[in-house]
């Protein structure tokens, strides 16, 4: 059982080894009421960043409204009228008392951005040069639009902006008032690899204690100095790990294991073998493509041509709006080019980076329509690590933005092809769910005769299931370029030097890691421009 109950857990998803002392009725922080959720433990906000990691559900954006004071913590008692003074008492003794003394006495200013920035537009109306001269508390306006890249879209509406583009404001807005305290739901959300990057240095150079919740593994260890793990079970219950630094902590997760509190979270670890580079001499070509252009109102897109190999991950790297999703319309036959062509007759499989539930029947009936979802293959390398046995009874129409997602990358990857193409997967997925649809991709592609195409900007991802790169570079909405399939150590190498970001190797687990900005190791390969990780 998991602790919580006296039945086996029906989630499957925890295993505790030890005793569940984490699970004893005076540590709950918080409950949603009776046989609703309940946190155990908190987060201490403490000098640096410190990062909160963990899959969706276990309580990481109610642990911030607590710590931000839009939450009175009721600690499990819901019978009572909760306090601040309850809460300082509980907590006497700790840091945390401290803490909760002065947000009761508002002798401390916390800043807060929300994860869901698309009610923003709701509550706040305006231009958004001038929402953000509003708030301006620290006079740095013009240096957070510069960092923030934000120049372009001073003059709009904030109801106007897409997705990534209010996530920036969001950050700009928190970033430009004085706060003690910030914290950072997902900030990541919809940015591209370089405006997650830009973020991340915004957010480090903050002068306060920060608090993120982030499932971009790259940019949670470039930003952090701490870790707290949150695991548990989904919706029931989550519960807060101690603090660890944050190269020990990110490695504990892919290791699925706590040792310290003798907690197993995960069956499996998360490996980075490095594989040898896939030599493609060896392999039967699959297909081929000419030099392509297309030319969309004012976008013009051309593309360097490519020779693909059985068995071959070609991951597509770039910004957003430089044509990576025009691409992969191209190589599906979906948008025809001006010139050039993409050889041969092909099988097709495509994941829109846009996906819409417009299927009109359950999940199970839509994955039988095309292929057996019976057979324990399909049960142990689809449903099981994609999370579907839940969905399956469920209306396409009625599922989330991660849900859907993990049913749409179930679908393309059921279907019979020769190629896959898969735009934009990790899009809505939380930490856990990106590492196994990495492990899914990876390990179809190693077993089918097939290969994929996966643009993405969770760069951990990328490098996990990529064998080759293709970059993108050029004027984001003016032009685009596409460059040949390059192999790894090249393709990141241009990629990140476009980036400003110089990666090393963990020790330990293999995983890439951003060197932090001016440290030696950063001066040293930027000297040298290897960018990727010298061996
Ligand atoms: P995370 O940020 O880790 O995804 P949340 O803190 O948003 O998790 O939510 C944890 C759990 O608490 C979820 O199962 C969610 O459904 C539940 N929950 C969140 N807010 C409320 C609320 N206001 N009332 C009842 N349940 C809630
Ligand atoms: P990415 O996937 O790299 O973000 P896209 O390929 O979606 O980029 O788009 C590249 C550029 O082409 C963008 O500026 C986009 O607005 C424009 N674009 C895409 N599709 C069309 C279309 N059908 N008509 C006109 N412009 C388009
Ligand atoms: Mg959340
Ligand atoms: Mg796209």
């Amino acid at each position: 059982g998991c602790g919580i109950c006296t039945k086996r857990c029906p989630f499957n998803a925890i295993s505790i080894i030890g005793l569940p002392e984490e699970l004893s009725e005076d540590k709950i922080v918080h409950s949603y009421g009776k046989n609703r959720f309940r946190l155990y433990g908190l987060v201490v906000p403490r000098e640096g960043v410190v990062g909160i990691l963990g899959p969706n559900g276990v309580g990481k954006s109610t642990i911030l409204r607590i710590l931000s004071g839009e939450l009175i913590p009721n600690l499990g008692k819901l019978d009572e009228e909760p306090s601040y003074d309850k809460v300082i008492k509980h907590f006497s003794g700790t840091e945390l008392q401290n803490y909760f003394e002065k947000l009761k006495n508002k002798e401390i200013k916390v800043i807060h951005k929300v994860q869901y920035v698309d009610v923003l537009p709701k509550v706040v109306k305006g231009k958004v040069i001038d929402i953000l001269k509003r708030i301006d508390e620290k006079g740095k306006l013009d240096e957070i639009i510069e960092k923030l890249d934000l120049k372009n879209i001073l003059e709009r509406e904030l109801s106007q902006l897409s997705g990534g583009e209010l996530q920036r404001v969001a950050i700009a807005a928190a970033c430009l008032r004085n706060g003690d305290i910030y914290y950072f739901d997902e900030p990541t959300s919809w940015l591209d690899v370089k405006q997650r990057f830009n973020a991340a240095r915004t957010i480090r150079e903050l002068d306060g204690r920060v608090v993120v919740v982030e499932h971009d593994l790259i940019v949670l260890d470039y930003l952090s100095d701490y870790i707290h793990i949150v695991y548990g079970v989904p919706s029931a219950y989550g519960i807060v790990s101690h603090p660890r630094g944050v190269r020990v902590g990110i490695n504990a997760y892919l290791d699925g294991h706590l040792k310290e509190e003798n907690i197993k979270f995960r069956k499996e670890a998360i490996k980075f073998e490095k594989r040898p580079p896939l030599d493609a001499s060896n392999r039967p070509l699959l297909l081929r493509y000419s030099k392509m252009s297309k030319a969309l109102d004012n976008f013009k897109l051309e593309i360097d041509g490519g020779e693909i190999y059985k068995g071959e991950v070609i991951g597509i790297l770039g910004p957003n709006g430089i044509g990576k999703t025009t691409f992969v319309k191209l190589l599906a036959k979906i948008i025809e080019p001006d010139e050039g062509n993409v050889e041969g007759d092909i099988k097709i499989s495509y994941k829109p980076q846009y996906i819409t539930p417009d299927y009109d029947g359950t999940v199970e009936e839509l994955l039988s329509s095309i292929t057996n979802i019976n057979s324990s293959y399909y049960k142990s390398e689809i449903i099981k690590p994609l999370q579907l046995e839940r969905l399956l009874d469920m209306n396409v129409k009625d599922l989330s933005g991660g849900e859907l997602q993990r049913v749409a990358i179930a679908a393309c990857l059921s279907k019979n092809a020769d190629v896959y193409l898969i735009d934009e997967p990790s899009a809505f997925l939380d930490v856990e769910q990106r590492l196994s649809v990495s492990k899914v991709i990876r390990r179809m592609a190693d077993e089918k005769e097939a290969a994929m195409f996966v643009v993405d900007h969770d760069i951990l991802f990328q490098d996990y299931i990529s064998d080759r790169f293709i970059v993108f570079s050029g004027e984001p909405g003016r032009f685009g370029k596409g460059s040949p399939p390059m192999n790894k150590r090249e393709g990141a190498n241009i990629f990140l030097k476009e980036m400003g970001v110089t990666f090393r190797r963990d020790q330990d687990t293999g995983r890439p890691r951003a060197n932090k900005e001016g440290s030696q190791r950063d001066l040293y390969q930027r000297e040298i421009g290897e960018y990727y990780y010298v061996d």
